[in-house]
């Protein structure tokens, strides 16, 4: 049997176009107006190559962990931990995460949600992980989470950053992304 390494170095690396491709866009979904960007099938297509892309981009030196957001950005956080051998952190949804945690509470386009982290931990460098950033109202309320917890937040990474939906780029926050649109 072959080793997953050795299948790997036989097979050539996917350019992004041909991981782009695989990115399916689906109109009015899960609300009308909304362009959905369905992710699903790049990640049976070729998570593998799309993790090391991710990887390329990233200060890897200065980051101490990955924070990842319920649910997609724990697909990626979780994969980019692993390959860089630092830890894992999930930014949850309220209720989710025994005590004790930090709350942060931020506005929806209809009412408000809430994120949960634990609040001790032994590294000061992290770095978010999401699938998409549309408004960044996910994020930021994920850094002031980190914050909150002493940490100090070095940007988001994401697949897709929807660029027109948010002000990331202007407020300073560092945006580490595959895919704009
Ligand atoms: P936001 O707080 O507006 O940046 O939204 C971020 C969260 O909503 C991310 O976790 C995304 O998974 C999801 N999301 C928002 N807009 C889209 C979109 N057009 N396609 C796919 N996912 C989206």
């Amino acid at each position: 049997m072959h080793s997953n390494n050795h299948r790997r170095s036989m097979v050539s690396k996917a350019s992004l176009q041909e991981l782009e491709s695989h990115i399916r866009d689906v109109a009015d979904f899960p609300k009308k107006g909304i362009l959905f960007k369905d992710i699903m099938p790049l990640l049976s297509k070729n998570l593998y190559d799309t993790i090391d892309y991710m990887g390329d981009i990233l200060p890897v030196d200065k980051i101490e962990a990955f924070a990842g957001i319920e649910s997609r950005g724990f697909i990626f956080g979780t994969a980019l931990a692993l390959k860089y051998k630092k830890p894992f952190v999930p930014i949850r949804k309220k209720g989710k995460l025994p005590p004790p945690v930090h709350s942060e509470t931020y506005q929806l386009e209809y009412g408000e949600d809430s994120l949960e982290m634990a609040c001790k931990h032994d590294f000061k460098n992290i770095l978010i992980v999401d699938d998409v950033i549309a408004t960044g109202g996910t994020y930021l309320a994920s850094k002031k989470l980190c914050e909150k917890a002493g940490l100090n937040v070095l940007g988001i990474a994401a697949l897709i950053n929807l660029k027109d939906l948010n002000q990331l780029k202007q407020s300073g926050d560092t945006v580490y992304h595959l895919f704009e649109y």
